[in-house]
């Protein structure tokens, strides 16, 4: 293998953590196959080359441009991959590494796997969750380069000591440019990325008491916010916190479910977490079968008792 090419996510100048997952994912493949790991950021963003050397970079370059545009990002990194002969295109399948991951494929005229969640790297055969994660589907890509999209959680950063270093690239025109983007500040981490996630349903009663979850995710540190799809239908809270099917795909370390009832779609997007704690007054609620721990009872009594005993270990 002559070279891995990771496409990192950058927002507001600071590096999603995902991107660290995918070059760990490229390192791996490295140690196994031989080759370089090369990382391109394409636009302008605050780079920490030890962070970026451990979690298994040997070269990183960067574009000085304000502002990331799909078609732009895209033709920037399908003409570094050729520039470079890369045999493998690795991005984060997050809603942007969505966007860019067939674009890329595209311009290099092959084809890639999607939303991986592993990898085989003796017969580079990369296994994808389908059908809300009722089957798995393993695929391999016949193109001339390997393009594929990494689950966030599913991989993990390399750990080794080692400095990357630093070239810039030139940035590649797109027809259309993205002058700025307006995110809701919500202060928490995206429940996509965190590696624990506080959730809630229609038990919750009403949006007023999102409080009682806000307040155990208060007590977490890290942690996101998530919603079932009912909560988000009603309006009580936004999509981008919608955890299923329709919504994200989490796998964090620690899931506290709480008034939710375990549809199957809200588990498509969920059961992949490390421990499940489901707090339900229904004893037989689906969602029971799945947690590693559940609690019976109503969230309103349940959710005030976790905060203050979470508060309690935090301090
Ligand atoms: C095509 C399709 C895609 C979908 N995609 C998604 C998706 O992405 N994500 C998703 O979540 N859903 C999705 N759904 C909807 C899904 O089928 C369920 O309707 C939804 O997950 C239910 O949300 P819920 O568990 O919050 O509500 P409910 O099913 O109404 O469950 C509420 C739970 O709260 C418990 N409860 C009630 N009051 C209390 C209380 N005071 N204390 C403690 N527990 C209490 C009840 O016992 C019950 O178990 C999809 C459906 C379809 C058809």
């Amino acid at each position: 293998m002559n070279s891995i090419l990771v496409v990192l996510e950058t927002r507001n100048g600071a590096l999603r953590p995902a991107s660290l997952e995918a070059l760990g994912a490229a390192r791996a493949l490295a140690d196994a196959k031989g080759g370089s790991v090369l990382a391109l950021a394409t636009e302008t963003a605050e780079l920490d080359l030890a962070q970026l050397g451990s979690a298994g970079a040997d070269q990183v370059f960067q574009c000085e441009r304000a502002q990331h545009s799909a078609e732009s990002s895209a033709a920037t990194a399908a003409k570094l991959a050729q520039e470079k002969a890369c045999d493998v295109v690795f991005l984060a399948a997050t809603v942007r590494g969505r966007d860019l991951t067939p674009r890329i494929a595209a311009l290099l005229d092959t084809g890639f796997a999607a939303d991986c969640t592993a990898i085989d790297p003796e017969n580079m055969v990369f296994t994808r969750p389908v059908y809300a994660g009722k089957a798995l589907l393993q695929v391999r890509v016949t193109g001339p380069v390997v393009v594929a999209s990494l689950r966030p959680n599913f991989f993990s950063p390399a750990n080794r000591s080692h400095q990357a270093n630093l070239e810039s690239f030139a940035a590649e025109a797109g027809a259309s440019e993205v002058v700025a983007i307006e995110a809701a500040a919500s202060g928490r981490p995206d429940v996509a990325e965190a590696s624990r996630v506080v959730a809630g349903g229609r038990g919750l009663g009403a949006a007023e008491n999102w409080g009682l979850l806000e307040a155990v995710a208060d007590a977490i540190p890290g942690a996101a916010l998530g919603a079932s799809r009912a909560v988000v239908d009603a309006g009580w809270r936004p999509h981008s916190e919608q955890v299923g099917q329709t919504g994200k795909t989490v796998a964090p370390e620690l899931y506290i479910a709480a008034g939710i009832s375990g549809a199957i779609q809200h588990l498509a997007g969920m059961n992949s977490s490390k421990v499940i704690v489901a707090i339900n007054k229904d004893a037989d609620a689906p969602i029971f079968q799945h947690a590693t721990y559940g609690i019976v009872g109503d969230v309103k009594d349940v959710l005030p008792v976790l905060a203050e005993e979470l508060k309690k270990i935090q301090n």
